[in-house]
């Protein structure tokens, strides 16, 4: 995507006019959505909007402060406690952004004399945490962090490696079994960003340690409270030390604004709903198998471990040509291209949810068949 195509895809923003979910209403039309990151439904959950309105009669709307200037509310510490449980961490710290855990964190942990192994796919604010840090970064191979065994052996100094935990644009899964042994090897930090993950794997939705049944295996896990968790917020869980470390030296904490209470209580509902409601993630693991086989019958490439599944399309002009005609047939998929990916990958990425019935999910497959084939673009 060129910096005209980018401001283009600005201007012709879809606008969303409801609640996010499996439908929604997107510029004034009832739509099957498959663009959002609410996994579960949380976002519109009851008990989650209870949650919310309870605290912002208690607390008021904003904290009006940063952190370390008074900006902590007691639901905040609560939240911290808790966040911590669900990674099984020794403590946690919440930021206001995935986006901006990563930013300060990151300098946190490593400064310039020192070294970050990060892999090829990481998300954009892993790697704009790496630049700020101003270590030297080696970017391996995507998920093949052997690839750069030798330097990881040959550095010297503190060491980080660094990964998303599922691939935000591929949906695929980090080898964190293979990353545990090599951080243990060369005496590297290791730093997993579970934003996927969180809440969607692993027996109870703790994410993708739980999964690999390693809890407790690396130094930092990071996540948002923004996707399945279906609030706002970034969060770190680590050992005490390193909590502390990082809660003195991120400065994309020290110097903003701590999140709103009603957010913060949302998160904390949000935590206590997917321990009581397991069958939300059964839902969605049943939704994501469904659309992913109702995809394989239509001919169409649909390979992935996760309810994230792209449909790799090619030239960023094709995915906006299939976006805007399958929105013309109810079905809201955004295009990605570059620099969300590299040049000559545009996909539509697919998000499959709890919210999603069969039949949208089946019509929804049915029409991306269709809308490739009326353009005739393979996929
Ligand atoms: C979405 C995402 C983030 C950013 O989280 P926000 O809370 O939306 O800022 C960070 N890392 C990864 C891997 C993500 O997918």
């Amino acid at each position: 995507m060129t910096h005209s195509e980018s401001r283009q895809q600005l201007l012709s923003l879809k606008v969303l006019e409801s609640q996010p979910g499996g439908r929604c209403i997107v510029n004034g039309k009832n739509v099957i959505g498959l663009c959002s990151n609410n996994y579960l439904g949380l976002a519109s959950h009851p008990a989650l909007k209870q949650a919310s309105q309870q605290a912002i009669e208690r607390y008021g709307c904003s904290t009006s402060a940063a952190r370390l200037l008074g900006g902590v509310s007691k639901i905040q510490v609560e939240l911290e406690e808790e966040l911590a449980k669900f990674k099984s961490t020794e403590a946690a710290l919440v930021f206001t952004s995935g986006y901006t855990a990563n930013l300060g964190t990151i300098p946190a942990l490593v400064a310039n004399s020192e070294t970050i192994f990060s892999d090829q796919l990481n998300h954009g604010s892993i790697i704009d945490g790496c630049r700020l840090s101003g270590a030297t970064v080696n970017i391996y191979p995507h998920l093949n962090p052997r690839a750069v065994e030798t330097k990881l052996a040959e550095a010297k100094g503190k060491k980080l490696i660094v990964t998303d935990t599922v691939f935000s644009m591929d949906g695929d899964i980090a080898p964190i079994p293979e990353l545990v042994t090599l951080a243990k090897k060369y005496d590297a930090l290791l730093m997993v960003d579970d934003a996927h993950g969180s809440g969607i794997l692993g027996e109870h939705g703790k994410g993708a340690l739980e999964h690999f049944h390693l809890e407790g295996s690396c130094e930092i896990v990071l996540g948002t409270l923004g996707k399945a968790l279906g609030s706002i917020g970034g969060f770190i869980g680590a050992s005490r030390g390193l909590v502390d470390l990082v809660s003195s030296n991120a400065r994309s904490l020290l110097f903003t604004t701590t999140l709103p209470p009603g957010t913060v209580a949302a998160s904390l509902e949000a935590l206590r709903v997917l321990r009581e409601e397991p069958e939300l993630r059964e839902k969605l693991w049943k939704n994501t198998a469904h659309f992913r086989q109702r995809l394989d019958n239509k001919g169409i490439r649909a390979h992935s471990q996760t309810p994230i599944i792209p449909i790799l399309v090619g030239k960023t002009s094709d995915a906006k040509e299939m976006s805007n005609l399958l929105f013309s047939k109810d079905v809201f998929v955004s295009y990605v291209g570059y620099p969300y990916v590299p040049e000559g990958q545009a996909r539509l990425r697919t998000i499959v949810s709890a919210q999603h019935s069969i039949d949208d999910l089946s019509y929804a497959a049915d029409a991306i068949g269709e809308a490739a084939e009326e353009l005739g673009i393979n996929v």
